[in-house]
Parts: C-alpha cells; sequence; structure tokens
C-alpha cells in the first residue's frame, strides 16, 4: 500500500490541485491524497451514456461516459451533443470535488456519430495515401469537430495489422504491414496536437492492443496464434510509434493471444506496454471486454480483479455499472485488488484530465460547434479521398474520362449513396445504406465535374444502356457493416445484382469502368478480365467529389495498396507472407 502524504492547506487560490500554476504531478498528489476509495472507483469506471442519467454521475462520482457506436442524443446535431455533454458535466463537478468527467466516442473516419459531421474516408483508405502528413491533417480536422461538440476523448486511431481480409474489420486498418499504421499513427499527433490541453485537443487511443487484427480465420475477438517473436514484429510496432508520439490511452483487444484474452494478460499490458514501452497515459477496456477473461458472459469478481491487477485502469462497463462498482470495491476490501493499483490507476487518468486542461475548461467551446460539417473539412476529405483511390486496371487508356462532349452511364448500388460509401460507423455503429447523413455521392460527384456538354445518365440497374453511351461506369461492392466476420457471402465476391449490373452494361458493347467501393479487397479475379477499368474506392465517406476528381484526370491517381490482392478467395490469409500469387501485390496502383 502506498502511503499518501497528508493533503496541504487551500490556499488563496483555492486548493493546490486547483491551482493550474502548479506542476500536474503535484496537482494529481494532492487530489489522490483527498479522494476517498468510492471517488477513486468511480473514476475507474466508464458508463454508456444511454444506462446512466446525469444524476448519477454525481451520486456514484462516476469518472466517464462514452457513446457506444451511434449513441447520440435527439436530435442528433452538434448542438444537442454539446448540451448532453454539458449536463453530465456540470453534474461531475456538482461533486465534492468536482473532479471533470471525459466523454469518449469513437470518431473514427470523422465524428460519425454525429449526423452532419463530415465523414472522412477509413483507414484503409488512408492507408492507400500512404500521406502522414495528410493523416496528421485529418486528425486535426477530427478533433475540432469533436471539440466543437464538448467531447474530449476519441477511441481512434484502431492500429490493427489486418492480416486476413475476412476479418470484418479490415477497413478499420491502415494496413496489412506493420509500416503502414506505425507511420500512420500521425493521427495521434492531429487528434492530441503536440501537447495534450490546446483549445481542439482530444485524448487519442491507440487500439485494439495487440493483435487484434492477427487472429487465426480472421475470427473477430478470436486467438492470435503466434510466438512472442512474430507479435513483437508484426502488431507491437504501431503501438510503439503511438506511444513515441504521446498517445494518451490504449485500448485493450478483445482477442486473445494463444488462448488467453488480452484483458487479463498482465504481461503485455503491465510488463510489456507500461513497463517496456513506457507508456504513460492510461488503459481503457474494450465493451465488456472484461467479462470475456473465462469466456462465460457477463463479469464475475474474480474477473473484475483479474483486469484491474492486469493493468487495465478504466472499465468499460458500460451498463452494468453499479455492479461494476460494488465488486470493485469488494475485491480492494478483500485484498485481491492492492490500494496501490487503484491509486496508480488514479494517477494515470487524473493525470490526463489535468492535461487536457478539463479542470479549467471543463465545458464545451461553443464559438466552434459550427466547424462540425464545415467546408475547411469537407475540402480536406475530398483531397484525402483523391488520394486514396488506387487504379487497379485501365485498360486502353479508357481512364480518365473526358469532361466535355461525352456520354457517360452510372450503374450500380453504391453510385448515389451516402451511407454505402461511408461503410460502418457512420451515425449508426453498423452504418447503413441511404442518405444517413449529408454529403455528396459519386453520382452528385461524378455530375458535378462533368463540363457542360457531356450528357450523365444514371439508372442503378443500368437499365437504359446503348451503344451511344461513350463510357459506363458500374459503382459497385459491399454494404455497411462493422465488426464481426463482415463477410456476408463466404464467397467475398461482388453478389449476383452487382454482377447482373455490370452485365447489362457490358451487354451493351460500352467500355465499363468498375469502381469498388468495399472495405477490403474483393474476389474479383474471374470478372476482372471483362472489365476495361477498375477503380479501388475503399469507404470514401461523405465526399464522393474525390472518386470523380480521378475518373475525370483532376487529380491522377496515386493511390497503392494497402494490402495484397486475392487472386481467389481461397488464399486467404493472402495476408501472411506464405508466397502465394496474388491478383495484384501490396504497394501495386496505376497512374496517368
Ligand atoms: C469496439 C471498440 C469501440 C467500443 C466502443 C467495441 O465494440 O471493439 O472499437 O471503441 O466498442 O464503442
Amino acid at each position: 500500500v502506498t502511503a499518501l502524504a497528508a493533503p496541504a492547506p487551500a490556499t488563496a487560490a483555492g486548493l493546490p490541485y486547483q491551482d493550474p500554476t502548479l506542476p500536474v504531478a503535484t496537482r494529481v498528489a494532492d487530489l489522490l491524497a483527498r479522494m476517498t476509495l468510492d471517488e477513486k472507483l468511480g473514476q475507474m469506471t466508464q458508463a454508456e451514456r444511454g444506462s446512466v442519467t446525469a444524476s448519477d454521475l454525481t451520486t456514484y462520482r462516476l469518472g466517464s461516459v462514452l457513446s457506444g457506436g451511434g449513441s447520440a442524443p435527439t436530435p442528433n446535431t452538434a448542438t444537442s451533443w454539446a448540451d448532453m455533454y454539458d449536463g453530465f458535466q456540470r453534474a461531475a463537478l456538482a461533486t465534492p470535488l468536482g473532479i471533470p468527467m471525459i466523454y469518449g466516442v469513437d470518431a473514427v473516419h470523422g465524428h460519425n456519430n454525429v449526423y452532419g459531421a463530415t465523414i472522412f474516408p477509413h483507414n484503409i483508405g488512408l492507408g492507400a495515401t500512404r500521406d502522414p502528413a495528410l493523416v496528421q491533417q485529418i486528425g486535426q480536422a477530427v478533433a475540432e469537430e469533436i471539440t466543437g461538440t464538448g467531447v474530449d476523448w476519441n477511441f481512434a486511431p484502431c492500429l490493427c495489422v489486418a492480416r486476413n481480409d475476412r476479418w470484418g474489420r479490415t477497413y478499420e486498418s491502415f494496413g496489412e504491414t506493420p509500416d503502414l499504421p506505425s507511420s500512420l499513427s500521425t493521427l495521434v499527433t492531429g487528434l492530441q496536437g503536440t501537447t495534450l490541453g490546446g483549445p481542439t485537443s482530444v485524448l487519442a487511443t491507440a487500439k485494439h492492443y495487440v493483435g487484434d487484427g492477427g487472429t487465426t480465420g480472421g475470427d473477430d475477438q478470436g486467438d492470435t496464434q503466434l510466438s512472442e517473436a512474430d507479435l513483437r514484429a508484426i502488431h507491437l510496432p504501431p503501438f510503439q510509434a503511438a506511444v513515441q508520439r504521446g498517445v494518451g490511452s490504449v485500448m485493450i483487444s478483445y482477442s486473445s493471444w494463444n488462448g488467453v484474452k488480452l484483458h487479463g494478460h498482465r504481461y503485455l499490458i503491465t510488463d510489456v506496454l507500461k513497463g517496456e514501452l513506457g507508456f504513460s497515459g492510461f488503459v481503457v477496456s474494450d465493451w465488456n471486454g472484461i467479462d470475456q477473461i473465462d469466456g462465460a458472459s457477463g463479469f464475475t469478481a474474480a474477473e473484475v480483479s483479474a483486469a484491474v491487477n492486469a493493468g487495465i485502469d478504466m472499465v468499460m462497463v458500460p451498463t452494468a455499472w453499479k455492479t461494476f462498482l460494488s465488486t470493485l470495491r469488494a475485491e480492494v476490501q478483500n485484498g485481491h485488488v492492492p490500494m496501490s493499483r487503484i491509486d496508480d490507476a488514479n494517477r494515470r487518468i487524473l493525470t490526463k484530465k489535468f492535461e487536457l486542461g478539463l479542470f479549467e475548461r471543463p465545458y464545451t467551446d461553443r464559438s466552434r460547434t459550427s466547424t462540425v460539417g464545415g467546408a475547411a473539412h469537407r475540402a480536406l476529405a475530398r483531397q484525402a479521398v483523391r488520394q486514396s483511390q488506387v487504379l487497379l486496371k485501365n485498360d486502353g487508356g479508357v481512364l480518365p474520362l473526358a469532361r466535355d462532349n461525352n456520354k457517360i452511364f452510372v450503374a450500380g448500388k453504391n453510385a448515389d449513396n451516402i451511407g454505402n460509401q461511408s461503410g460502418g460507423w457512420t451515425i449508426s455503429w453498423q452504418g447503413s445504406s441511404g442518405a444517413v447523413t449529408p454529403g455528396t455521392t459519386i453520382l452528385q460527384g461524378i455530375r458535378a465535374a462533368a463540363g457542360p456538354t457531356t450528357t450523365v445518365t444514371y439508372n442503378q440497374r443500368g437499365t437504359g444502356i446503348d451503344r451511344t453511351y461513350r463510357a459506363a461506369i458500374a459503382v459497385v461492392g459491399e454494404t455497411p457493416y462493422a465488426e464481426g466476420q463482415g463477410d456476408r457471402t463466404g464467397s467475398m465476391s461482388l453478389d449476383r445484382d452487382d454482377l447482373r449490373t455490370i452485365t447489362t452494361l457490358r451487354n451493351s458493347g460500352v467500355p465499363v469502368i468498375v469502381v469498388l467501393v468495399s472495405g477490403r479487397p474483393l474476389d474479383v479475379a474471374a470478372e476482372l478480365p471483362r472489365w476495361n477499368a477498375l477503380l479501388a474506392s475503399w469507404l470514401p465517406g461523405t465526399e464522393g467529389g474525390g472518386v470523380a476528381d480521378v475518373l475525370f484526370g483532376g487529380y491522377a491517381p496515386t493511390g497503392k495498396l494497402p494490402m495484397t490482392w486475392m487472386n481467389s478467395v481461397s488464399q486467404q490469409p493472402i495476408n501472411a507472407g506464405d508466397g502465394q500469387v496474388p491478383l495484384f501485390p501490396q504497394g501495386y496502383g496505376l497512374t496517368y
């Protein structure tokens, strides 16, 4: 048990922990010495917004609230987010010590839970840009939108190294080799700023520690069976890079390493992450992640102490937070969790709250609420979309399209669909098809980019095309999903409707350009010989104009594959580096 010094007396500036001129470590020590056990346990507890009232924060001294994927106030506007945030904050500050809460969201490609926010390409598209400076700028823009709604913590970036395209989180990966997520961890610097505490600084989270993308079969939340040397070589480097950039929090992976769940893995969390890598921020669990330590649902007292003793500092409970508080209290009182561990967790969490400036500026700065979905951020997103496009085939130079005196036919289920081009984690957790949030569809982008002497005709199924058209564009691919296997058909190929649409276009004799909207490479090898061009668009988000910029040559493609492209689904995991011959290697990408 660490003996804590008696708290110092108050001065004219208030209590020492309230004095912004004192060093953070001094303020933390002073505050810690004043806290009761229940206040400390509250700091370690994160509840979901739908399962707590503001007054619960006061009564139970809860330290953190989150929005699970898509969980938003009604109406879902930036202003009501700010109102919600300020309501929770007022309740947290109404406790005797007035410790501010910290609010976490999954703003994984823009502030994507908020209607009207700018939606950036998912990480796989950013991986194709290979542009750390661009990704840093995106982080800064996202942080501006996040802080415009009061929120101070982002569960991003996902630094997974996706090794099997069947995994339903492949699109959350910057790439299949550790160099890409490591170099693009500049997102951390963009989100946090060079130091925490600037006016638009939000706490970043490197997730999911560690090996989440390496599970056997691409199973979500599965088992990563690797030697320690391979785990360190493939999955650890991005976290090391993020720690070097000063990432403030790390989220633990649902997955196991050689059969042992990460949520109870003291060696990997305490010895490797906090010890060897020198991570000084705090570790948060994933959503109900501690429940999985023993394989059965719900958490037991043994799981609570195992998780906290392994080095998890804050637990995303997210609904059973009352039971969690009483269980952890009992585990401390019966000696299963040492008080030194509780103090260490609190020291880590409170340090970040002080560094963020939450004690001085606890409420939303309303002057920034209007930056949400603003023109400057949309322009940046469009630039990211341009840079993320990977041109995989371009026979006879069918691309770029002529702007003038052209006759273009556009078809496909993803041509005029903001929801489909944004993918999962957009307004709702799983994402959904349709006009889910304002933006420019790929079709709208094509119409805007075409010159006045060019005709653009659209029919989703391709009906009405004839020989008088010069180009047919089929925008096809996946529809939104999040987590899980993600692969619905098992064949990882285009669905029947997409194939039928493409066949209709092809039968007209007009050259066919396939724009593939997908969260990962698909098995297209058998169809490819019949297509004149193939552009991998990934999940571009709300700024579909960036796709059109590439199609018309306003921007010559620069994107390179962040992942190896399979020649057949039977090659999965194609990313395992075992010498299979792919359709396109990692790094492949044509230009004009
Ligand atoms: C996901 C995390 C996410 C958390 C909170 C979990 O299901 O695995 O990536 O941060 O939910 O929404």
